[in-house]
């Protein structure tokens, strides 16, 4: 298939041919060829004005949480509401052994069947950072061919979570109804950037899962009032992370969770948040690809190759300071470079 009919299939089919076209497109894209991220890079651009219309949303918690099981109930309610629902995974152990703690079982079993939705699982391997990277082109293959809610899931492992939360409009965090669980994410630094708190599985221990939706309420409020000014209680114009008890396993609560993620779409679609988030996790994007590209392209650069191995010697041992081994290798690029332009 040739860049024009796959983007005409995504943008246009229907059904399997739809469906057909966005794993050409979604192959095309993790493709690692230079010619086909050259074809990919096209595709892109020429999908990008049917995209930005879905709502974004990231959720994440520990494994055995629930995910799963939430996400199958909340996107067969959501397509019970007419939506159709994509569902994306950036799974952090394919980041490093190439395995998969999310995609061994089968998961969500009637939403992964269903006309109207579309899941495909984590590239299986790559940094983090490349991994992100397909994620959010997938995302954008899926707004094209008109899912209008993109979920994209990880586990709680901190930098998986950040690059998750940097992808989408709400970022949401599932915890469990045992006290604890919360102290542990804001070590971390993740309950700082949950625009939600679910906990679930309340159906076990109403009590427990109470007393966790209190704790975790103040725990948000402190963080507020010393981490984030944005989120100033005072002003209702403005989101305040919110907590909410359901029960994935019997669906209960998915309507009350929903609510709770269209008022925050309506609240940040009219104080201009959402947009701005947007421009802002897109320029991150931009420049931490750039970041990326130059480390890469700095590790193949002959010169540094050829001085790397004795300065990580010379720096590990202690004879040379980290930072002048930093120094002499950027200049010995530079010094190449140079050479070659003055040839
Ligand atoms: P994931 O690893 O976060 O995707 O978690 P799963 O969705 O696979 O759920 C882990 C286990 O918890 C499964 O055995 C589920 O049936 C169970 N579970 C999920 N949600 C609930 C719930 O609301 N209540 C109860 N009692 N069990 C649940």
């Amino acid at each position: 298939m040739t860049p024009d009919a796959i983007r005409e299939g995504v943008v246009q089919g229907t059904g399997g041919v739809q469906r057909r076209a966005m794993a050409k497109a979604i192959t095309l894209l993790e493709s690692t060829r230079a010619d086909h991220r050259a074809q990919a890079d096209g595709l892109l651009t020429a999908l990008l004005p049917h995209t930005g219309q879905a709502f974004r949303l990231g959720i994440s918690g520990v494994p055995g949480v629930g995910k799963s099981t939430f996400i199958e109930a909340l996107g067969l309610y959501l397509i019970g509401l007419g939506h159709r629902v994509a569902v994306l995974t950036i799974d952090p152990s394919s980041t490093v052994s190439g395995g998969s703690i999310l995609g061994d079982k089968t998961r969500m079993e009637h939403l992964s069947v269903h006309e109207k939705a579309y899941i495909r699982p984590s590239p299986s391997s790559g940094t983090l950072g490349g991994v992100a990277e397909k994620t959010r082109e997938a995302m954008l293959v899926c707004e094209a061919a008109g899912y209008d809610v993109v979920i994209v899931e990880t586990v709680g492992v901190g930098q998986s979570e950040i690059a998750v939360a940097g992808m989408t409009d709400m970022f949401v965090l599932m915890q469990l109804p045992n006290a604890g669980d919360d102290l542990q994410a804001i070590k971390k630094g993740v309950m700082e950037i949950a625009d939600l708190v679910v906990i679930n599985k309340a159906d076990l221990d109403k009590h427990a899962a109470t007393r966790a939706e209190a704790q975790i309420t103040s725990s948000l409020r402190l963080l507020s009032q010393h981490g984030n000014p944005e989120h100033a209680h005072h002003d209702d114009r403005l989101w305040h992370p919110k907590v909410v008890q359901i029960s994935a396993l019997h669906a209960q609560g998915v309507d009350g969770f929903w609510a709770a993620v269209s008022e925050f779409r309506r609240l940040q679609t009219a104080n201009g948040r959402l947009a701005s988030r947007r421009q802002q996790q897109a320029l991150a994007w931009m420049w931490e690809r750039i970041d990326a590209g130059l480390k890469q392209a700095f590790r193949q650069h002959p010169a540094v190759r050829a001085l790397l191995p004795q300065l990580q010697q010379d720096v590990a041992a202690g004879r040379v300071a980290a930072s002048t081994a930093a120094r002499n290798l950027l200049a010995a690029q530079q010094d190449q470079a140079q050479a070659a332009i003055e040839s």
